[in-house]
């Protein structure tokens, strides 16, 4: 039976790993990130479940099913235990204590499952270390190459290649981390890291979809001249130019669906950069940050394409020349329906209850890479104020059950063979 007490003793015990004043610092293969690491294997393996370590640290702990056959399709779940510098306890430790809790009970139950199950502790899912995202994720699924392990540095110059050798990990040997078995379905728990779960007072979110941002950097190139002899039909202000595009962005992903607690495109100016910044002279050349989302492909390529046309539009009427330069366009993952519709269900039967919302996800998340592999499919729970990737995170232990509950049941039913996605 899942045990609320268990998951708490694991949350204090993963407390005590990587904490300073201002929160945790668990960075992806450092020594903290490690004994957490080490702490979690520990226990999967009293879980009875058997372990395999691939070629970028990935764990993927095992439950054989009755169906020895080689091609039965495994159930899938877990969550990444890193964290961000002066990060939260919950974020990912949340998902992975979930996945742990249910082998353990499934194994104290004698729980005979039909199907293999798996829990995967996914490495570096936060980038704040090498400036990328669920990269254990991306090794899995075949978007991570060894150009990019050399590429890829930390702040002290290190190289994810050297952070890999450090742990004794086979960086060499990338492509093997490719994972390429027959999978059922993946699932993962998380904190929702936003206020809606909270404000609208409901314990699970059930998430449709996981929005992915589309960043480009606008240069404009005004002309940087003196603030008291130019007059004003004759400058070429280049902040004047970004204040059109900070508020046109601001406008037209307003535009994409008036429901303000799922709107369908986030826009975001959240880099300005203007030269020379002086008071006495005009801005010459200024650089904007532009970051769009959604969990629709298309509403986003829409938000930038109109945008991009606003800019160029700008540019002739003022005369004022710019370039853009592509930083990322991600692409949203849809999560599977028929996952999201077994949860639901699942949880009306488990915890009558409990109130469930269907929910797209704002932040990034190791099952956006799972979802176009297997059905895929998320359980939010709140957390405090919305508040993540900072020492003030929290999340309710009773949250933290219920959800651990519903993927249990879950995973129980995903096991038998005649259930189908
Ligand atoms: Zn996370």
């Amino acid at each position: 039976m899942i045990s609320k007490e268990r998951l708490q003793k694991h949350l204090d015990t993963l407390a005590a790993i990587g904490k300073r004043e201002d929160g945790f610092y668990r960075l992806a293969f450092t020594d903290d990130d490690w004994q957490g690491r080490d702490y979690l294997i520990g226990e999967m393996k009293k879980a009875g479940l058997s372990i395999r370590v691939d070629a970028f640290g990935n764990v993927i702990a095992r439950r054989e099913g009755t169906d020895a056959s080689a091609d039965a399709p495994a159930v899938l779940y877990g969550s990444h235990a890193d964290s961000v510098p002066g990060g939260g306890n919950f974020d990912g430790i949340v998902g992975t204590l979930c996945a742990l809790e249910v082998m353990t009970s499934l194994q104290e139950d004698g729980f005979a499952n039909e199907l293999p199950l798996e829990q995967i502790l996914f490495m570096c899912e936060e980038s704040s270390r090498f400036g990328a995202a669920t990269l254990g994720s991306r090794a899995m699924r075949d978007e991570l190459t060894i150009d990019d392990l050399h590429r890829l540095k930390d702040k002290q110059g290190v190289t994810l290649y050297e952070a890999l050798k450090s742990r004794d990990l086979r960086p060499d040997e990338l492509p093997s981390a490719v994972y390429t078995a027959p999978a059922k379905a993946f699932l993962e728990v998380h904190i929702e890291q936003g206020k809606v779960l909270e404000a609208k007072n409901i314990p699970l979110g059930l998430v449709t979809g996981i929005a992915a941002p589309t960043r480009f950097r606008v240069h404009i190139d005004g002309s940087a001249d003196h603030s008291g002899a130019t007059p004003m039909g004759l400058r070429s202000d280049g902040a004047c130019f970004a204040a059109e595009v900070i508020l046109a962005v601001e406008k037209i992903a307003s535009e994409y669906g008036k429901d303000n607690d799922f709107p369908a495109v986030v826009g975001t100016v959240g880099i300005v950069n203007v030269t020379p910044n002086v008071m006495n002279v005009i801005p010459g050349k200024v650089t904007l940050g532009i970051d769009i989302r959604s969990i629709s492909a298309e509403a986003k390529a829409d938000a930038v394409r109109r945008i991009r046309e606003f800019v160029e539009e700008v540019s002739k009427r003022r005369g004022i020349p710019y370039s853009v330069e592509p930083v990322s366009d991600e692409k949203p993952a849809v999560l599977s329906e028929a996952a999201v519709n077994l949860l639901a269900d699942t949880a009306a039967e488990v915890l009558p209850e409990a109130v469930t919302l269907r929910m797209p996800s704002g932040a990034g998340h190791d099952a956006m890479h799972w979802a176009e592999y297997c059905p895929t499919g998320m359980i939010f729970i709140p957390c405090r104020d919305g508040i993540s990737h900072n020492g003030a995170e929290h999340a309710e232990i009773d949250d933290i059950t219920d959800a651990c509950r519903l993927l249990e049941a879950a995973v129980k039913k995903l096991s038998c063979k005649d259930v189908t996605l």
